[in-house]
C-alpha cells in the first residue's frame, strides 16, 4: 500500500475538541450554552441509532441536546407546529429533522419550515442558494467534513482537478460547490456519465458518493490522487455470510495501492459528519448572538 490513510476518526476528534473549546468560551464569556434540537418521526431503527449518537455527541461537546420523538403517524400540521416552536426558542440554535420521513410527510415542506439560521443540516433552500452563490450559509455536514479533511491534507486546493461521482442534493452537489469555492476545477459525474473511468483518472481529488459497494477500482485512480470515500454500504461478510461488514464506494485495497491518500470506511468521512453537525451548531449559535465565528469549523 502506498497511500496515506486519512484518519477521519482522529481528525473528527480534533474538530470536536475545537467545538468543545468554543462552547466553553461561549459559556464563560457570554453565558450562552449552544443547543441542538433533533426531531425524529417514527421508529426507523437506523434513524434511531443516528439520533442517539448525535444527542450523545452534542452533550459530550458541552451543548444542550433536545430530542423530540414523534409517532410515525404525526400529521404535517403537528410537525410544522413543533418546528415553529423550535424556530422561536432562543435556547435552540440548531434544528435537525432526521431523514427519511414517513411517506405522508413531504421533506421539502418540512425542511423549508426550519429557520435557515438554525438549519444545521444546510438543506433549507435558502442555504442551498447562499452556498451556490458563494455567500455565508449553513453547509451540509458530510461535504463540509470532506472539505475540512481535504484542506487539512493539502493546504490549498486551488487549481486541483476534482471529480465527484454522485450528484445528490445532500452530498454531490454541495461538495461540488465547496470545491469550486476553494478554486478546484470541478467535474460532477453520475449514472449517465460516459467514460467514467477515464474521467476519474483525471482527478487529483476523487470524491465517491454513489452508494454502490466498492464500485470504483484502483485502476480508475490517478497515481498520487486523494480519494475521499463517502459511501457507506453494508455487504455480507466474506467468511461468514450471516454477518455483514461496511465498505465504501471505492475498492479500498486497490485504490490504496495507487492513491496518494485515501479515507477508509468505516473511520473516514462518517465521523466527520457528526463532528461537522456540532461545528454547525456552534457556528449558528455564534452568528445568532453576533459573536465571531469559530475558526476552522466552517467553509
Ligand atoms: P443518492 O442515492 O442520493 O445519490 C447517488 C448518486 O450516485 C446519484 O447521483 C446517482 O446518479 C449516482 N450513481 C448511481 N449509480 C451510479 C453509477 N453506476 N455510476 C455513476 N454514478 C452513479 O446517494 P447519497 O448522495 O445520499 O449517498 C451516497 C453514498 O454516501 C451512500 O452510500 C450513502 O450511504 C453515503 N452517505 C454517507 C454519509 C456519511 O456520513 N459518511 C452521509 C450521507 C451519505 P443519478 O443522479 O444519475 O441517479
Amino acid at each position: 500500500m502506498n497511500a496515506k490513510i486519512i484518519d477521519g476518526k482522529a481528525f473528527a476528534a480534533t474538530v470536536r475538541d475545537r467545538v468543545a473549546r468554543t462552547v466553553d468560551r461561549l459559556k464563560a464569556e457570554a453565558g450562552i450554552t449552544p443547543g441542538l434540537a433533533v426531531v425524529l418521526v417514527g421508529e426507523d431503527p437506523a434513524s434511531e441509532v443516528y439520533v442517539r449518537s448525535k444527542g450523545k455527541a452534542t452533550l459530550e461537546a458541552g451543548m444542550n441536546s433536545y430530542e423530540h420523538k414523534l409517532d410515525a403517524d404525526t400529521s404535517e400540521r403537528d410537525l410544522l407546529a413543533l418546528i415553529e416552536r423550535l424556530n422561536n426558542d432562543p435556547e435552540v440554535h440548531g434544528i435537525l429533522v432526521q431523514l427519511p420521513l414517513p411517506a405522508h410527510l413531504d421533506p421539502d415542506v418540512v425542511i423549508n419550515a426550519i429557520d435557515p439560521a438554525k438549519d444545521v443540516d444546510g438543506f433549507h433552500i435558502s442555504n442551498v442558494g447562499l452556498l451556490g452563490t458563494g455567500q455565508k450559509s449553513m453547509v451540509p455536514c458530510t461535504p463540509l467534513g470532506c472539505l475540512l479533511m481535504l484542506r487539512e491534507h493539502h493546504g490549498s486546493l486551488s487549481g486541483l482537478n476534482a471529480v465527484i461521482v454522485g450528484r445528490s442534493n445532500i452530498v454531490g452537489k454541495p461538495m461540488a460547490q465547496l470545491l469550486l469555492g476553494d478554486s478546484c476545477t470541478v467535474t460532477i459525474a453520475h449514472s449517465r456519465t460516459r467514460n467514467l473511468a477515464e474521467i476519474c483518472r483525471n482527478a487529483d481529488i476523487l470524491v465517491a458518493a454513489v452508494g454502490r459497494p466498492e464500485m470504483i477500482p484502483g485502476d480508475w485512480v490517478k497515481p498520487g490522487a486523494t480519494v475521499i470515500d463517502v459511501g457507506i454500504n453494508r455487504i455480507p461478510h466474506p467468511e461468514d455470510g450471516g454477518k455483514t461488514r461496511l465498505v465504501g464506494d471505492v475498492d479500498f485495497d486497490s485504490a490504496a495501492a495507487v492513491a496518494g491518500a485515501v479515507t477508509p470506511v468505516p473511520g473516514g468521512v462518517g465521523p466527520m459528519t457528526i463532528a461537522c453537525l456540532l461545528a454547525n451548531t456552534v457556528t449558528a449559535c455564534s452568528r445568532a448572538h453576533g459573536l465571531p465565528e469559530p475558526e476552522g469549523l466552517t467553509s
